[in-house]
């Protein structure tokens, strides 16, 4: 078994992003836009990709945003963390199934309130029980998807995300805020700083409002 401290394990990478053949992403979303108000389909310079993804935002005209679509992998993540993010239906997901994966050294994440806490003792013992308890269970014949009913939601899984940015916006405005769990919160982050790295205009309201002078 091993443990995972808060956020100590969360590893999030965006592995995909819709590229246009010529451009980045901001582009991308700015010219599919701009076609609403033009005779021809055309080429923008950065700056009207700037004016124009602004007044998208401002006049709240988000579906162009759907144009533009993200994939992550997401790892160090407890099972607690994925319920409440399929609660994104807007989102396409792909998860490690406990059906088919046996779990040889299960991981789990634990709360620093709990591990920096008089109880951590007691909570890793439960861990180490239900561990023990899983595997005894496999190797005596139980089906990985009746053994695994001896875990805790608190068990680390990995799951794909894919999200367009209508979608990531309205999740990061959800999950970047203070009134979210930390972890989901911590996840959410991370994934509005990969974001940011490849759409600066789109994800620039929500960087500066959530991560910059934060980090
Ligand atoms: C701080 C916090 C606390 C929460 N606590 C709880 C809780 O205690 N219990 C609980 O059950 N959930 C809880 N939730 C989950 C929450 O209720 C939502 O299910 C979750 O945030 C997904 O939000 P959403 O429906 O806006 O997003 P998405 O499912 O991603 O949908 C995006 C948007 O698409 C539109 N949309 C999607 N589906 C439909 C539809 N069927 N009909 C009409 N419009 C649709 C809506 O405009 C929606 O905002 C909590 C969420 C947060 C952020």
């Amino acid at each position: 078994m091993e443990v995972c401290k808060g956020s100590e394990c969360l590893k999030v990478e965006l592995i995909a992003y819709s590229l246009p053949k010529d451009g980045n992403v901001d582009k991308l979303v700015a010219e599919s836009g701009a076609i609403s108000h033009a005779p021809h389909f055309k080429e923008l310079n950065e700056e009207r990709v700037k004016n124009l993804i602004e007044l998208l935002k401002d006049l709240g005209h988000e579906s162009v945003f759907e144009h533009a679509c993200f994939t992550f992998r997401v790892e160090g993540i407890s099972r607690i963390c994925t319920h409440q993010l399929v609660r994104h239906r807007l989102a396409s997901y792909t998860q490690q199934s406990q059906r088919y994966v046996k779990l040889k050294n299960p991981i789990f994440i634990a709360p620093e309130s709990i591990m920096d806490s008089n109880f951590a003792e007691e909570y890793l013992e439960l861990l180490e029980k239900a561990s023990e308890l899983y595997r005894k269970m496999v190797e005596g014949g139980i089906r990985k998807e009746d053994a695994r009913f001896a875990l805790p939601q608190s068990i680390e899984t990995k799951i794909v995300i894919t999200m367009n940015a209508r979608e990531l916006r309205h999740f990061i405005v959800l999950r970047c805020d203070k009134s979210a769990q930390w972890e989901i919160r911590a996840m959410a982050r991370e994934m509005l700083r990969l974001a940011y790295e490849v759409a600066p205009i789109l994800f620039q309201d929500l960087y500066a409002k959530y991560l910059k002078n934060t980090d």
